[in-house]
């Protein structure tokens, strides 16, 4: 396993993969470490995880700097990644006794009855590169202080954060077991998924990743959470302020690079306003400092691999030969490092690539539609489900609107972003289940029922 740096194409490390025996050991240290941390009250989980967060603030520097060599992130946004990190870690150290809290119900006379939820066992992550602490922390964080143990594959290109996250929770304090990396290829999750003491597994990636991970998870019985991909809607109606949808639509579409589930990635414009947003986002995408990701007002670094750089090309090429028109970018920058431009295309002809395929790069599609109904019916034109986004000075008309949109997710005059205190998660080919909030605690626990007569 090899980081390799998405600026410059070194080789930053080579990592030797877990063998069999060593992957047994983990399992084993994950099953006995179960038995143990169940029976810890949820208050001292809590307090451990208030330690990591503080730890995480301690190491911005260092983790940012990791990532950013790792993936490409530009490092102010590696540094934001990490404190939302510990902020999520924040959330649950402070809201997990509540979520989890017992739950007393009206009984029928003479009994008493309740459901108490307890954790399942040893879960296993497997989790994406492009927010390699935050994708991460996201399961870790509920999951582990709801009593679970976790096993952490990370993607191939990250090895250096998955070693970095396992320090963390080590240099906690939390008991060993608790929290591993397994440094192996995709082809041995399987394995791993298939072994009787991984009770669940949760998998943020892309769809072909979700099916195959959901069907071992099938023949053997055990619960899956899928985050996959989306190509959410941007839409722009009659009555937005049109100068704020430009300036956060183009951030929306263009940090980390483009490569987020969740950003703006098809713009559904009113006609009535088409002429000024394009105007003003086409000129707020071409003031982006695109550059080393290590400079702190770099806003786009490179893509994360040279090879989902060319993917990215290939679907701007094959939609432009379709009928795509390029308003800026377009083609790779000529230049050392997976470097792509952020990119804008109109006239988008539907069932071309950029249409009808997750673009996980700096490429925004617009598309120009004539009233309200339209609009909604482009934002829904799509296998994805995962957020929304929708511009308007009513905001009663925004809700309304909202309710007809097929997404996990729908925000409005704001950019869809996760946020610990809500859930998170998709409709649709985006998956199923939710992250974060009290929903995403809930996720891997039994809830029992408990009668008393
Ligand atoms: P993948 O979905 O292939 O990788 C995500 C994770 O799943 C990695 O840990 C990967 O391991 C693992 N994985 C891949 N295939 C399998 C499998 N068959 N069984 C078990 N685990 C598997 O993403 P890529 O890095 O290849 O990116 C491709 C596309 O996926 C992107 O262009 C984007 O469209 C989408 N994607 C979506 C993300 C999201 O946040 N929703 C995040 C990342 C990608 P390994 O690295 O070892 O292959």
């Amino acid at each position: 396993m090899k980081s390799t740096n998405p600026t410059t194409g070194e080789t930053i490390e080579t990592y030797d993969d877990h063998t069999e025996s060593e992957i047994e050991e983990r399992l084993s240290n994950a099953e006995t470490a179960f038995e143990a941390w169940r029976e810890r009250p949820v208050a001292e989980r809590e307090t451990k995880l208030a330690a990591v967060a503080t730890l995480l603030r301690e190491r911005t520097e260092e983790y940012a700097e990791l990532m950013t060599r790792e993936m490409g992130k530009p490092i102010a946004q590696a540094e934001a990644e990490v404190e939302k990190c510990a902020w999520v870690c924040d959330h649950y150290a402070e809201h997990a006794g509540r979520y989890l809290q017992d739950e007393q119900h009206a009984s029928p006379p003479g009994s008493k009855v309740k459901t108490i939820y307890e954790p399942l066992g040893p879960v296993l992550a497997i989790m994406p590169w492009n927010f390699p602490f935050w994708q991460a922390f996201r399961f870790i964080a509920p999951y582990l202080t709801a009593g679970n143990v976790g096993l952490l594959k990370h993607a191939s290109n990250v090895p250096g954060c998955a070693l970095a996250i396992e320090e963390v929770f080590r240099d906690a304090g939390y008991p060993e077991g608790t929290f591993q990396s397994l440094l192996i290829p995709s082809d041995r999750v399987d394995t791993v998924l298939s072994d009787s003491r991984v009770k669940a597994a949760t998998l943020t990636g892309s769809g072909p990743a979700g099916q195959a991970v959901a069907a071992t998870a099938g023949e053997n019985l055990k619960k899956t959470v899928l985050e996959l991909g989306g190509s959410d809607p941007y839409v722009v109606l009659d009555d937005a302020d049109v100068e704020a949808a430009a300036t956060t639509g183009a951030w929306s579409r263009n940090l980390n690079g483009g490569q987020s589930c969740i950003a703006a990635k098809r713009f559904v414009v009113h006609d009535a306003v088409y002429e000024e947003f394009i105007k003003r986002f086409v000129a707020e995408i071409e003031s982006f400092t695109v550059g080393d990701p290590m400079e702190q007002d770099t806003d786009v670094g490179p893509q994360a691999r040279q090879d989902l750089m060319e993917g990215i090309h290939q679907q701007v090429a094959e939609s432009v030969d379709a009928g795509a028109t390029v308003l800026t970018g377009g083609e790779p920058l000529d230049c050392e490092g997976a470097y792509y431009p952020p990119t804008v295309l109109a006239d988008v002809p539907p069932g071309c690539p950029v249409d009808a395929e997750e673009v996980f790069g700096p490429v925004a599609a617009v598309y120009r539609v004539s009233d309200e109904d339209a609009a909604i019916e482009k934002a829904n034109d799509t296998e994805f489900g995962l957020g929304a986004s929708i511009w308007t000075d009513d905001l009663d008309r925004g809700e309304r609107i909202a309710g007809r949109i097929d997404a996990g997710c729908t925000y409005i005059n704001e950019l869809v972003k996760s946020d610990p205190r809500v859930p998170f998660g998709g409709v649709k080919e985006s998956g199923y289940g939710r992250e974060l909030s009290e929903a995403g605690i809930k996720e891997f626990v039994n809830p029992k029922t408990v009668w008393s007569q």
